[in-house]
């Protein structure tokens, strides 16, 4: 069945804001900058930072790389986060996660302005999500959003199933596809039938970071599935979807699906964030 290809909806949205850059440098003066934090040199994070700043020179986002130590202090950081809260030129800030082990992600992500939250981590950001306020959501889920609007999957009175219930993926993607009428269930490592759940899904997000966990029988024929799932394996990046699901139903592909539209959204947010100072400035 179709392919939901991240990468066409992705490509769009990268030139819709590198328009809306220089739409803003040429009207306010402002050229968009987001700054990343990376803790320590974890060889994960290192690509994706490194990622992130090549997307953000190919669409005119200035980026900053913020480096810190190992064992940087909890002191070091909240400095860190209070100067580039503070920096006029810095509109969106992220914090590279995982952090290493003596300091606390949650912490970290509230301690960002949340006018410059890009990554929609605070807690202010998360509770505007809650009550459908407008707000910077995670990028993800939105790029969940995305994809659907972009293939005209219709959403409201649709049955959407979330597998996973993370705060960073799950329960955000749970509350926009209810914000946008869905009827939602959430399931989780303790859902008693797995299986019974996800066969009645229109629309399925598996987003668990088990390789493999929604296998075809588990999916209703001509379903949208959704597959956020990354899993590094010697056989390169791997889904939480079998392959095999897409005989039957619409699936996203990994690598290329939900991947492509986290990174767009995060150009979007920063565009969004720069947009929303100038005017306040
Ligand atoms: P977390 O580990 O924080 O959450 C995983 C969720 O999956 C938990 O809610 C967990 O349930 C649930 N889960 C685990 N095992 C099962 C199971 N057997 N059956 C049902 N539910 C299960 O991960 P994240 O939400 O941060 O990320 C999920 C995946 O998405 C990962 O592979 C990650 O790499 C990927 N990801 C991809 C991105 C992209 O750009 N494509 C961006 C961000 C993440 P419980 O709460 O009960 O433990």
């Amino acid at each position: 069945m179709r392919e939901l290809d991240g990468r066409p909806v992705a490509k769009a949205m990268r030139q819709e804001v590198a328009a809306g850059v220089r739409a803003l440098v040429r009207d306010r003066g402002v050229r968009p900058c987001l700054a990343a934090v990376l803790v320590g040199s974890d060889p994960g994070s290192e690509v994706y930072v490194a990622g992130k700043q090549r997307d953000c020179e190919r669409v005119g986002i200035t980026s900053r790389l913020v480096r810190l130590p190992e064992d940087c202090t909890r002191e070091r950081l909240v400095q860190t986060l209070e100067e580039l809260s503070a920096d006029r030129e810095v509109h969106g800030i992220l914090v590279q996660q995982p952090l290493p082990r003596q300091l606390d992600a949650a912490e970290a992500s509230a301690l960002v302005d949340p006018r410059k939250d890009v990554d929609g981590l605070t807690p202010l950001q998360a509770g505007r999500l809650l009550r459908g306020e407008p707000g910077f959501v995670p990028c993800t889920p939105l790029g969940v959003m995305e994809i659907l609007r972009f293939y005209e999957i219709p959403v409201a009175g649709r049955h959407a199933v979330v597998v996973g219930r993370s705060t960073l993926v799950g329960r955000p993607v749970a509350l926009l596809l209810l914000h946008a009428n869905a009827t939602v269930t959430i399931c989780h490592s303790r859902t008693a039938d797995l299986p019974a759940m996800t066969r009645q899904a229109d629309i399925l997000v598996a987003a668990t970071g088990r390789p493999g966990l929604i296998r075809p029988e588990m999916v209703r024929r001509g379903a949208a599935v959704i597959d956020v799932g990354i899993t590094r394996t010697d056989d390169g990046l791997v889904g939480d979807v079998d392959p095999a699901v897409a005989e039957a139903a619409e699936l996203t592909p990994v690598p290329g699906g939900v991947g492509p539209m986290t990174r767009a959204l995060l150009l979007r947010n920063t565009l969004e964030a720069a947009r929303a100072w100038s005017s306040s400035a």
